[in-house]
């Protein structure tokens, strides 16, 4: 196409004013604010403009998408004005996805927070003296509640503190605790655990020195010993959360390092990262860390997760040695990573659930532990209504995923409804469920499209019936 056919078809395009004239465009100005309909409109015809320019339009297209404008504006005004953080629903059957959001929140952790929200509260003003108080105050009893009645030991002589999550808790502990100074590592745990969050920059941002023993696949516990001099600050640990190491490696016990600690006069800190306290085991995954046992085992500090295994809000949480406790609440960065008023009421409410031994109703545990059966139930009954509503369905074997980081290669057996469509790829298709409304996300396999129930609500099972009505989703 030559420039004298493009710049003739620009000349086509409205004039901004000629637009904003036409009745479309006025009747839009009833419902959203003048200077938003026109910004949009200059925005449409400049994106016009460009399209002719550029040769993407014949006389006839471009005659099309200007008829169309009015309509182009109703939705772009709509689009731009609606919530952008939206409800999904995760038929991924992966629990914890950073993506998404991780945990979904408890009822009473959900009403805990809407109370806190709705007006002023306690959050540092102790009722009974009437003076100023701390917010960690609100979770800090109870979390060592918690674990003491897990682990079955005594958290006498601890204490906890809340920051913004287990990043923000692993760089004020090793701030407050090691900065200028050294912090033993072993060459196996300088992981990245996602998102950038990789140990050596963290530690290097904090103030610390690196001291580096072992090997990548085997540390010993006399690398640690011979590594302490004067200036070690730390001996640090890592949760290898996201990958797993088989074949010839070595690590000591946790035990050991405490033993080395305390002959050292060194404090042992580990970060955690599951937030787990209930038995892994009973799911059929094999535990390789959990939060009560590391608590309990004579660690001097140790950092999680909440919004992990614990299935709470976001947040980091921080157990350990009253003193060290007190250091990093003494940090002026305490201040800068403290959570707010809706992250305590979420994680009293889902700490409270454990100790009351109501932790089923904590969305992450349940899914943990529901039945192969009852996933199997549901999915043929999925199925079988989609059957009718004209779609090719059927239930299928399938595992699902921990995720978040916390059970590398661990899965859960369990039963997907998978999707095919007589003319749409499998892609196409998983494209077509993320544009419902609520989108639902699922994964791929072999051509099909997976429901995995196991992280639908079981609530969700009629949403998915009510999107699926159509077999061909365009939204
Ligand atoms: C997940 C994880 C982190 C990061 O936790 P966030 O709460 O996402 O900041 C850090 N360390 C370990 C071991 C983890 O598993």
């Amino acid at each position: 196409m030559n420039a004298v056919t493009t710049e003739a078809l620009c000349r086509q395009l409205p004039q901004l004013g000629r637009l904003l004239e036409e009745d479309r465009v006025r009747d839009l100005t009833r419902t959203w604010p003048r200077e938003s309909v026109v910004d949009m409109a200059r925005g449409l015809l400049q994106q016009l403009r460009q399209q002719a320019l550029a040769g993407l339009h014949s006389e006839e297209s471009l005659r099309w998408a200007i008829e169309q404008l009015p309509a182009a504006l109703s939705d772009e005004l709509q689009r731009a004005n609606r919530l952008s953080l939206r409800r999904v629903i995760n038929a991924t059957g992966v629990l914890l996805q950073t993506n998404l959001g991780r945990a979904p929140l408890s009822e009473a952790a959900i009403s805990a927070m809407e109370q806190a929200a709705r007006g002023y509260c306690n959050l540092e003003f102790d009722l009974t003296t009437g003076k100023r108080g701390r917010r960690d105050a609100h979770a800090g009893e109870l979390i060592l509640r918690l674990l003491t009645l897990r682990s079955g030991r005594s958290m006498d002589g601890r204490a906890a503190t809340v920051v913004n999550n287990c990043a923000a808790a692993t760089f004020i502990a090793l701030n407050s605790l090691a900065e200028a100074g050294e912090v033993i590592v072993s060459r196996g745990e300088l992981v990245e655990i996602g998102g950038g969050f990789r140990v050596p920059e963290i530690l290097r941002k904090s103030g610390a020195v690196l001291r580096e023993v072992g090997t990548t696949n085997r540390t010993r516990l006399s690398d640690y010993a011979a590594a302490v001099t004067p200036q070690t600050r730390l001996i640090l640990r890592v949760h290898r959360s996201n990958f797993r190491m088989d074949g010839f490696t070595q690590q000591p016990r946790i035990q050991e390092l405490v033993a080395l600690g305390a002959k050292a006069s060194v404090p042992v800190f580990e970060d955690q990262g599951t937030g787990c306290v209930v038995r892994l085991e009973d799911s059929g995954i094999r535990e390789e860390s959990s939060w009560v046992r590391s608590a309990a085992s004579g660690l001097s500090l140790v950092a999680a997760s909440g919004d992990k295994l614990l299935g709470g809000p976001q947040c980091g949480i921080l157990v350990g040695e009253h003193a060290l406790v007190e250091r990093i609440r003494a940090n002026p960065l305490a201040r800068a990573l403290r959570p707010d008023k809706l992250t305590f009421a979420a994680l009293q409410a889902t700490l409270l659930a454990y100790v009351a031994g109501q932790e089923e109703s904590i969305p992450v545990i349940g899914m943990l532990r529901i039945g192969a059966a009852e996933l199997r139930e549901r999915c043929d009954s999925l199925a079988e209504t989609l059957r009718e509503l004209g779609w090719l369905a059927e239930t299928v074997a399938v595992r699902s995923l921990v995720g978040g980081g916390t059970t590398p290669g661990a899965s859960l057996p369990g039963f997907a409804v998978a999707l095919r469509h007589p003319t749409m790829t499998e892609s196409d298709l998983s494209g077509a469920l993320r544009r419902l409304d609520p989108p639902v996300i699922a994964r791929t396999r072999r051509g099909r499209v997976l429901l995995d129930l196991r992280t639908v609500a079981r609530e969700d099972d009629a949403t998915l019936r009510r999107l699926l009505e159509n077999p061909e989703p365009s939204a």
